[in-house]
């Protein structure tokens, strides 16, 4: 089966299936031997050394997924980030860093790296022209995560691709807000993509998972590390992470198709004051999202009117949860001012543009109609409950 000639829902659905030579099942069997034989076998398999039979098939989707030539599968995003990262920076090396990226990411270099003797840099900006300005002689890597979070700003993919490249760097992405569906940073030069499996790849808020899809020769250097650091994942949740990826493609659709609406309509609303979405005209960035994106994603930001209290907000909702992480098939929302980015002094984070009301959105796959309605009514609670007090 040639992967480049199959569609995106094809790849989702049958790519990476764990042959059932015995039973022939219509699924992918779950090889659960944490021992194999070791004597005239092609493959020594261990489940840490990332080459059991679901470890192996399963990467082969994300590989085609990712339009890269190798692919791997981790216990959680941050395993697959931080085993990158160590497998390519090592003492007295520098990584350019985009300056909003993933707090977990950010904690380990700012909490960590010292250590290690490895040099970062934040980048001042999201321009191409801040990432060459943070180069020095012994820069790496460059580190970028587009759309950011929570913000949802756009880098140019090409450009820093391009960038590195001229000067003899890798590039690495977080690629996990946009999903393979909506963006794959390969075609445009970058070298190593990685997904925090938790989000959009599971996709249904059950699974703690991360990939790293990359050339042949990176995966292998990777592999070196990660045999020793040993951040892999069980064979069982594997699996579920193949059945969830069967329907990648039909959720992140119908969810982006979801976000396009939604954000129309709340740009369009009195009680909220901007909205941060790269499908909008008004998003600075609109037409580089379009260049590089397919479909917007279905992450958006949201800014309440600073009539409406955030809290009281989020409390009176009865559907859209309240929650900590993102991209599951039903629709959240979270207040970074007191979650993802409650560490930052109220100072910094105006600074980097997050008010005390914004409000990142997750769109899932619910009717439009149903979320609007539960978005309206938890606007109108709050409104009258305020009006109650002020007589
Ligand atoms: C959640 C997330 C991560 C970390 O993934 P875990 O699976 O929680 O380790 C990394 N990057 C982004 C953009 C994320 O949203």
């Amino acid at each position: 089966m040639s992967k480049e000639k199959l569609g995106l829902n094809t790849i989702c659905a049958h790519v990476g299936e764990t042959p059932d030579k015995q039973f022939k099942g219509a699924v992918s069997p779950i090889y659960l031997s944490s021992s194999y034989e070791f004597m005239d076998v092609d493959v020594k398999r261990y489940p840490r050394y990332f080459n059991t039979p679901n470890q192996e098939y399963l990467s082969k989707k994300i590989a085609a997924l990712e339009h890269s030539e190798a692919a791997m599968i981790f216990g959680s995003g941050m395993a697959a980030i931080s085993t990158t990262l160590l497998a390519f920076l090592k003492s007295g090396d520098h990584v350019v860093v985009q300056n909003d990226i993933y707090g977990g990411t950010r904690n380990l270099m700012e909490e960590h790296f010292e250590n290690y003797q490895i040099d970062f840099t934040f980048t001042d900006g999201i321009h191409v022209s801040d990432f060459e300005k943070a180069i020095r002689e012994n820069t790496k890597m460059i580190y970028i995560e587009t759309p950011s979070n929570p913000l949802l700003k756009i880098v140019d993919i090409e450009a820093v691709a391009n960038l590195a490249k001229s000067r003899g760097i890798i590039s690495a992405i977080d690629n996990t807000f946009a999903s393979s569906v909506v963006q794959n940073p390969i075609d445009f030069g970058i070298d190593i993509v990685m997904h925090s499996a938790t989000k959009y790849y599971g996709g249904h808020s059950d699974i703690c998972a991360g990939t790293v899809a990359s050339s042949q020769e990176h995966i292998d250097t990777i592999w070196n590390i990660a045999k020793n650091l040993g951040g892999s994942l069980s064979d069982f949740t594997v699996w579920m992470l193949e059945r969830s990826m069967k329907t990648l493609a039909l959720r992140v659709n119908a969810q982006q198709k979801n976000a396009k609406k939604l954000a129309k309509y709340l740009n369009n609303h009195n009680a909220i004051s901007k909205v941060y979405y790269p499908g909008l005209k008004s998003h600075p960035d609109h037409l580089l999202a379009k260049k590089q994106m397919r479909g917007f994603g279905a992450m958006l930001s949201f800014e309440l009117h600073k009539r409406i209290d955030s809290q009281e907000f989020l409390k009176a909702l009865k559907m859209i949860k309240p929650s900590m992480s993102l991209a599951g098939i039903e629709s959240t929302m979270l207040l970074p001012a007191v979650a993802s980015h409650a560490l930052l002094t109220p100072e910094d984070r105006l600074a980097q543009g997050i008010t005390d009301n914004l409000i990142r959105f997750s769109v899932g796959i619910e009717d439009r109609r149903d979320l609007i309605k539960d978005i309206e009514q938890a606007i109108k609670t709050v409104e009258t409950s305020k009006l109650i007090e002020a007589n």
